[in-house]
């Protein structure tokens, strides 16, 4: 994206979201007990689409879980560092371990779909035949490893990031904001540079992992805790890049 301010990359899950979008669905729609049963027995992605199944064989419809992921909490103050992030000219992204159909239904709801360019996550469709929610895997970790050690099997953030940082790159240097709590956030915080930025959820996995061992870290590193906080830092940070 030509005249880009900068790229900010948002995990999903516990970063815009305040909660899990998966076991919001599972706890939500009384799936607790089977998820709780199948859990050692099916790697993440299968026990989802699994899950959603369940769901199917119940009568409940993509209708209904979208009702349901309608209700999730998402802080009005996120809501608005998006739309200012965006406002701003920043090329936005969603880089998530949840799924396409969870993350457009959640930020349509509020608003926002438009706000992102390019969202990275697991793949999902409705079923035509069946009308029943299937969800896949990013990577499709039998056929294509991405051999990184650092993350789950079904995907690698640090990948994306070098696939964004290569696109982008072509029209002139980028500067990155990332956003994210989890461990799955520690390999994409590990690929940027000194001009670079990491906003870590405090006291969340993420920060921990970066406060272990801070040498690692090239990129400025912003924690924040609430919403309010999200914002008035990606503010800032913004618009000291644009200075
Ligand atoms: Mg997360
Ligand atoms: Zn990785």
């Amino acid at each position: 994206m030509a005249g880009t301010t900068a790229v900010v990359a948002f995990d999903f899950d516990r970063t815009i979201i305040d909660g899990d979008s998966d076991n919001w669905v599972i706890t939500e729609m009384g799936l607790t007990r089977l998820f709780n049963k199948l859990r050692p027995t099916l790697p993440w992605n299968s026990l989802m689409d699994r899950m959603m199944k369940e769901l199917h064989s119940q009568g409940k419809t993509a209708e209904d879980i979208s009702e349901c992921l309608k209700r999730t909490p998402l802080d009005p103050c996120i809501v608005a560092a998006i739309r200012a992030a965006h406002a701003h000219g920043c090329d936005l992204r969603v880089i998530s371990d949840a799924n396409r159909f969870y993350i457009e239904t959640i930020l349509e709801h509020h608003g926002v779909l438009g706000c992102f360019s390019v969202i990275y996550t697991n793949p999902s469709f409705v079923d035509e035949e069946e009308g029943r929610l299937r969800i896949l895997p990013f990577h499709d970790s039998s056929s294509s490893p991405h051999g990184c050690k650092l993350c789950p099997p079904h995907m690698c953030k640090g990948l994306v990031i070098d696939q964004i940082q290569a696109s982008v790159s072509k029209s002139g240097k980028k500067r990155f904001i990332y956003l994210g709590d989890g461990n799955g956030d520690y390999c994409p915080t590990l690929k940027l540079g000194e001009s670079d930025y990491v906003m870590p959820r405090k006291n969340y996995p993420l920060s921990n992992r970066i406060c272990g061992n801070p040498m690692l870290i090239k990129a400025q590193v912003h924690e924040w805790s609430t919403g309010e906080e999200l914002e008035r830092i990606l503010k800032h940070l913004i618009d000291t890049i644009i200075i």
